[in-house]
């Protein structure tokens, strides 16, 4: 019989946050969570190719830069996240998949949740740069968001979707030259993010994601159970 859904206030600390280099993990990880909790998986790199998809002027702008593997400007970001948390599903919880990346958008999410007055908590998935790059170059994709690596989780039937029978593709940026510019950004701008977690007690935990997949998310339930109980976070 299956479990019921254990309710995500009563064992997440806040809306979760999930950091990490390009091919960590991040979005695998947040949908685990997302199906576990019932809460939505907020990913700003999947809302960005809707809008390449949906042909929108955010969509037309992300694409160049997407392509090379550089970041949309802030405030489009923010902007486009406002417009996602106003949304009703996000009511009891959500995971940030790939958002903030910079500082400038971790401070504009604090000062925009400080009115609802919730501890907003990150999850650093940690993974040597080697793996990242098996990672990213073998990884394919469905249209239905299932996520096959050539190498490590392969399909059954080569370039095919066990699910639905589509066809897989490559992401554009999931190439060897766009995987280093995105590495560049992660390193300039992303790490900022991390130690700004990092410094506030309570809000970080880090992970390391180079371990089978259900282990991961083991020791990411472990390392929200104790923020959850963390000093600083309770009420
Ligand atoms: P992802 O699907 O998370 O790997 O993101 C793919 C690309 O989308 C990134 O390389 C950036 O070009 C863009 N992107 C996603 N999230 C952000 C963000 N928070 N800030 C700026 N650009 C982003």
């Amino acid at each position: 019989m299956p479990h019921p859904l254990p309710n995500a206030s009563d064992f997440l600390p806040g809306p979760v946050l999930m950091l990490g280099a390009p091919g960590a993990g991040k979005g695998t990880q947040a949908q685990l969570l997302m199906a576990e909790f019932g809460i939505p998986q907020i990913s700003t790199g999947d809302l960005l190719r809707q809008h390449r998809r949906d042909h929108t002027s955010l969509g037309l702008l992300a694409e160049g830069l997407m392509k090379k593997g550089e970041f949309v400007p802030d405030d489009l970001v923010n902007e486009m996240v406002s417009e996602r948390l106003a949304e009703p599903d996000t009511e009891h919880g959500y995971i940030l998949d790939g958002f903030p990346r910079t500082l400038n958008q971790a401070e504009w999410l604090d000062t925009k949740l400080v009115a609802y007055m919730l501890p907003v908590v990150a999850i650093c998935i940690n993974v040597d740069r080697d793996v990242l790059l098996k990672r990213i170059t073998g990884r394919r994709m469905s249209t239905n968001g299932c996520i096959y690596n050539i190498y490590t989780h392969p399909p059954k039937v080569d370039g095919i979707c066990d699910v639905d029978g589509s066809k897989l593709e490559q992401r554009a940026d999931d190439t060897e030259a766009v995987f280093h510019e995105r590495m560049k950004a992660f390193h300039q701008k992303t790490s900022a993010v991390i130690e700004y977690y990092r410094s506030h007690g309570g809000r970080f935990a880090e992970v390391n994601g180079d371990a089978p997949v259900e282990d991961v998310t083991h020791n990411i339930r472990k390392a929200l159970l104790a923020l959850r109980h963390h000093p600083d976070n309770s009420e």
